[in-house]
């Protein structure tokens, strides 16, 4: 499988054809992001780290029975991955408030949220990607509803597997986005799963392991990426 043309450059991805048609490349750049892209800024390291990261947690849902997108490291900050029609949806799975949710609802950030508390936003970068719900989704047909079904139901288990990964390492998975799309019909996994799409906290200090670092200023933002990859097992180098 060879890598071939640029097909859409993202803010932190760029996404490349094979000559495969059913396979992509797709390359983490050495980038960060906030506030819509207002903000960009580079970080040596970070496309590698969010990279081996990403792979590492697709490989054990993928090994737990979730279907992904990813098929194996083409280089060391990019992957191969099925090429799938993408739901132009975000999935967030909350089991703490933080973030956008405080800011909405008022509610203290921190707080267990039991159930985990399931959202939909649809990807708008000009509306700055709205909050929908069931309805909308149904009403203004943005997803097949069976779809969407598989969506929230694969959520919530990629949720279980993955809050008691975390915890087994002393952190706590306070809230994630997930991003499906379609292969042969079936809905799979795709994007990534990373520090820049996710919130962790370290379960004794609650100190920040995420985005949330640069988001707010802070300093050590791949320290803390790499801390995470140590703590998982990931071999980065
Ligand atoms: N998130 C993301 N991309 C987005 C929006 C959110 O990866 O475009 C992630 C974010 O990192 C967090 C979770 O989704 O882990 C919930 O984000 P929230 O709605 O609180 O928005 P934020 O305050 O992060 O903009």
């Amino acid at each position: 499988m060879q890598k071939k043309y640029e097909l859409y450059r993202g803010k932190v991805k760029t996404l490349y054809s094979t000559n495969d048609p059913d396979l992509l490349v797709i390359e983490f750049r050495d980038a960060v992001s906030a506030l819509d892209g207002k903000r960009i800024e580079y970080f040596k390291r970070k496309g590698l780290i969010n990279n081996k990261l990403n792979y590492f947690i697709m490989s054990m849902l993928e090994k737990s029975g979730i279907s992904t997108h990813v098929q194996s490291l083409y280089s060391h900050n990019e992957v191969v991955v099925k090429n799938l029609d993408m739901i132009p949806l975000e999935c967030v799975i909350r089991n703490r408030s933080a973030g956008s949710l405080v800011q909405r609802l008022g509610v203290v950030e921190g707080r267990v949220l039991d159930p985990p508390i399931f959202e939909i936003f649809l990807k708008n970068d000009s509306k700055h990607d709205p909050l929908v719900n069931e309805s909308h989704c149904q009403t203004l047909n943005l997803v097949d509803m069976n779809h969407l079904v598989c969506m929230r139901g694969l959520s919530f288990k990629i949720n279980d597997f993955l809050y008691r990964l975390f915890d087994s390492l002393d952190l706590i998975l306070v809230d994630f986005k997930l991003e499906f799309g379609l292969f042969d019909g079936k809905v799979v996994l795709g994007d990534e799963f990373s520090p820049d799409s996710a919130r962790l906290w370290d379960r004794d200090t609650l100190n920040k392991m995420d985005k949330d670092i640069y988001r707010c200023g802070l300093p050590g933002l791949i320290d803390a990426y790499e801390d995470l990859a140590d703590r998982l097992g990931v071999i980065l180098d």
